[in-house]
């Protein structure tokens, strides 16, 4: 089993993202200790080691190794896509929003984004509407991307039977499913269901190692074997393809058997976080909303911005990202333990309470 809290290097209470861990002893051993070998001729076998665990894990045939879940994502829509198609998926999405716009900068990938309800659910029939028909005034629908666990919503979880009516909708238009699962153990864990489960209705789907099971580097692209051969091939011209990267992928088969239980834990300390805020005065949050490790509370103070409120926090030890945005995002993971939330919420009361 892991060996309890890394902190953060100052040891600070860091809830800006789950991208903050540091890699357990465990995975530190690993990664010293791996056999390795030139991943361009497939010839690592702890890189080879991880892809079958995780084809195995989501029950497709092959999965392969990425540097991050930018570039998985990046690769699949070039693999779905070709130029002047459309990609169909939330306009909440870290695809749409926070990734460059990468399918259309590098593959002329056009995007067609669609409301995300504020539970990460699309209305169904706005999205068979997006859907285009055979006309030449129109790029051509080609793919639909799910997000799972969905970020921006607060980590909300995309639930199987939504999943399969998305998916008997882009079957029945004969369109591809791409789930964008960077935080899919949240989900399996918090449904308790295998990710082969959730993974199921999926084309392919990118998932991360470098969020809450704490690895280093790397996402993994799964899907049948004729997806990522090709995937394979758009990884190389992206600049990904890699040499001994057994070095990290020896942490991601560490992730995989031994970070993926405890993240009951973090959505444990998530929910216990929105409790505690939800009676502090200025604040305003729905516990009944978290069920992962991401939530958003909205700062209603008159006497703090929310960068003051940062600045306050940051005194404490505490650190959350603020813009003028009342809208502030935290995030559980692995570096943060049930003291550590207690402490914040303290903190919280003394900087917005009465006393
Ligand atoms: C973090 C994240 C990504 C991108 O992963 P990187 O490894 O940071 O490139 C993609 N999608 C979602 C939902 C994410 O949270």
């Amino acid at each position: 089993m892991y060996e309890g809290v890394e902190h953060g290097a100052a040891g600070l209470i860091d809830y800006r993202s789950d991208t903050v861990t540091l890699p357990t002893p465990a995975m530190r051993r690993a990664m010293a200790e791996a056999e390795v070998g030139d991943d361009v001729y497939s010839e690592d076998p702890t890189v080879n080691r991880l892809q079958e665990m995780a084809a195995e894990l989501f029950g497709k045939q092959a999965a392969l190794l990425v540097l991050s879940g930018t570039m998985g994502n990046l690769v699949c829509l070039l693999t779905h896509c070709g130029r002047g198609e459309e990609v169909i998926l939330g306009d909440h999405t870290h695809t749409y929003l926070f990734e460059q716009g990468g399918s259309a900068a590098v593959g002329g990938i056009h995007p067609r984004p669609i409301p995300d309800g504020a539970d990460s659910r699309w209305d169904l029939a706005v999205l068979e509407e997006a859907i285009r028909t055979d006309n030449e005034h129109f790029p051509r629908s080609k793919l639909i991307c799910l997000e799972n666990t969905h970020n921006q919503t607060g980590g909300r979880i995309v639930p199987p039977d939504f999943q399969a009516a998305i998916a008997s909708i882009a079957r029945a238009h004969q369109l591809k499913l791409h789930v964008d699962g960077a935080r899919i153990f949240n989900a399996s864990v918090a449904l308790r269901l295998p990710v082969s489960d959730l993974a199921v209705e999926a084309d392919s789907l990118t998932f991360c190692l470098t969020k809450g099971l704490a690895c280093p580097v790397g996402s993994v692209v799964v899907g049948d074997a004729a997806f990522i051969a090709e995937a394979r091939r758009n990884r190389k011209i992206l600049g990904g393809g890699m040499r001994q990267a057994g070095v990290f992928a020896a942490a991601g088969i560490v992730a995989l058997n031994e970070m993926v239980d405890r993240l009951a834990e973090d959505h444990a300390l998530a929910k216990r976080l929105a409790e505690g805020l939800a009676d502090i005065p200025g604040i305003a949050i729905d516990p009944a909303v978290v069920e992962t490790n991401i939530l958003f509370f909205d700062l209603m103070s008159q006497r703090l911005s929310p960068v003051q409120l940062a600045a306050r926090l940051r005194e404490r030890g505490i650190v959350v990202a603020a813009s003028s945005s009342p809208r502030i995002r935290l995030v559980t993971h692995y570096g943060i333990d049930s003291a550590d939330v207690e402490r914040t919420l303290l903190a919280f009361e003394h900087i917005l309470g009465d006393r």
